[in-house]
């Protein structure tokens, strides 16, 4: 019988993208063994799923998912499943756990891995199915190609728009803090004022959050081409209340 430890640091070098082989050498397990782990471990057989087995979904979970997917994953194919990764500012620890949570919702019993990097860490969720729920994904950057909701997914987002929209705006938007001063009654006074911004290189996914912008009747205008903001102050509060601070 090997240690936990020893197959718990097999299967996190798999995780990491190593093959069993590499996995073999560095643990000194026998390949066929780790492959016995790896092929045994929930979160990577081919369990149910919503679009292949025609399942519910916890749709607001999808919708937010799909955010942060549009804004900071992306679906890459390992040997035998698929993997998701979010990657997530460690200065956040409030959407880290929004992560994890959503994923966990979206595949009940999944395990959630984490990839500490410098300054982020990527949240992964290993599943063969990730590519019927996101199908999305394709190879090179989201700008590069032209990312088109399915119907299903729009009808999704058109129910949910407010979770895909923090989605998008805790991944790839700021809440951006300005001020001015301003003389009233022979006395200075400072107002501070807020806004949203949501910026990416994809025109697509651009539209995709004017679009739920507009289902929510939230107004917001390009300030650049590859910026959406919100700043009006009744449209801030409003976009506030609808997605929370990033904390
Ligand atoms: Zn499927």
């Amino acid at each position: 019988m090997y240690a936990a430890r020893v197959r718990a640091e097999a299967l996190a070098l798999l995780h990491r993208g190593e093959s069993l082989s590499a996995a073999a050498r560095a643990t000194g397990v026998a390949r066929s063994t780790i492959r016995e782990w790896r092929d045994g471990e929930p979160g990577t057989g081919p369990g149910t799923c919503p679009r292949c087995d025609d399942l519910p979904i916890d749709e607001e979970a999808y919708a937010a998912l799909l955010g942060f997917y549009l804004g900071d994953g992306y679906i890459a194919r390992a040997a035998r499943y698929s993997f998701l990764r979010i990657t997530c500012d460690l200065a956040h620890p409030g959407i880290i756990d929004d992560v994890v949570d959503l994923l966990g919702r979206i595949r009940p019993g999944g395990k959630v891995f984490t990839v500490k990097k410098s300054g982020c860490v990527d949240l992964q969720l290993n599943w063969q199915h990730l590519t019927c729920l996101f199908p999305q994904h394709g190879p090179g950057r989201k700008h590069t190609r032209r990312i088109t909701l399915e119907p299903w997914q729009q009808k999704i987002v058109s129910t949910h728009p407010g979770p895909l929209l923090r989605g998008l705006f805790h991944s790839d938007g700021c809440r951006v803090n300005n001020w001015a001063t301003r003389v009233v009654g022979g006395q200075k006074k400072r107002y501070d004022y807020g806004r949203w911004q949501f910026v990416n290189h994809s025109d697509d996914i651009r539209d995709l959050c004017t679009w739920a912008l507009d289902l929510v009747g939230i107004p917001w205008r390009q300030s650049s081409w590859k910026t959406i903001s919100v700043s009006r102050r009744d449209a801030v509060a409003a976009l506030d209340a609808l997605i929370g601070p990033k904390t």
